[in-house]
């Protein structure tokens, strides 16, 4: 297995999650069948990989992902696949292995998470994200988490999910461990908390309009620590934990009272 590192021979740099995402994808839909670079497949692709690449900023030479690039990708992932016969030479990086291992018994999943990046190159881009951001990329790739953040920062539709919420509730409390803002911090904390998207992310549709009951309010904390999971926890997954760790803490404190009696 390789490391990641610009392909010596063309200098194009390393292939990024999305774009694995996208090869994986191809290579399953058509396995056994090798795809030979002027397939009409190969060439979809390629073309598909290009505008992916625009996208995400990845400076690349004119062989960039060209059709030869696809047609070896497939091979290195071939080379991972247990009911393939006839290896060849070709050797898989970490990424692939990492796709693999996520996606190729999900094949309906892996489908559907392309679809989204489909969907995602033909709306206008999202923004960068920001470099405290990058580590929370999701497994499906960085222009899905994107999406993703754009989606939950919309101000006209947080501001919409906070007002609803205080109408009913009468406080904004985050969902998962019901920290308020305003309790502790006063007047300064007042309306302040984030919008956590909870539709998994091969089942967002760009065309399909965010609705108030997609959005979760959390505190930063509860939302980075979703994010931080691989993959994205759920608000109930994530309530669970803390649920989890306060009946641990509670054990573990019971039993330093009952046995500090020195
Ligand atoms: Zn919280
Ligand atoms: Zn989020």
């Amino acid at each position: 297995m390789t490391e990641e590192a610009p392909d010596p021979k063309t200098r194009n740099p390393p292939w990024t999650r999305d774009e694995l995402l996208i090869a994986l994808d191809l290579y399953l839909r058509h396995r056994p069948r090798f795809l030979e670079p002027h397939s009409p497949e190969i060439q979809e692709a390629s073309a598909l990989l290009n505008r992916l690449g625009a996208a995400l900023g990845v400076e690349g030479r004119a062989t960039y992902r060209n059709a030869n690039g696809v047609a070896m990708k497939l091979m290195n992932l071939k080379s991972l696949d247990p009911t393939a016969s006839g290896k060849g030479l070709s050797s898989a990086s970490r990424g692939d292995a990492e796709v693999w291992a996520a996606y190729a018994h999900r094949p309906a999943e892996l489908a559907a998470v392309v679809a989204r990046i489909r969907e995602g190159l033909a709306v206008p881009p999202p923004p960068i994200l920001e470099e405290e951001e990058e580590e929370f990329v999701a497994v499906e790739g960085r222009l899905l988490t994107r999406l993703h953040r754009r989606r939950e920062r919309d101000p006209k539709i947080v501001r919409r999910k906070k007002e609803q919420t205080l109408k009913a509730r009468g406080a904004l409390a985050c969902a998962a461990c019901g920290f308020d803002f305003q309790k502790t911090y006063g007047d300064l904390g007042a309306g302040f908390l984030e919008a956590h998207h909870t539709t998994p992310l091969s089942e967002a549709q760009e065309s399909v309009q965010t609705k108030l009951a997609d959005l979760a309010l959390l505190c930063a904390n509860c939302h980075r620590m979703i994010h931080r999971a691989k993959p994205w926890l759920s608000v109930a997954a994530l309530k669970a934990l803390l649920e989890q760790e306060r009946l641990a803490e509670a054990v573990s404190s019971g039993r330093s009272r009952a046995g500090g009696g020195r």
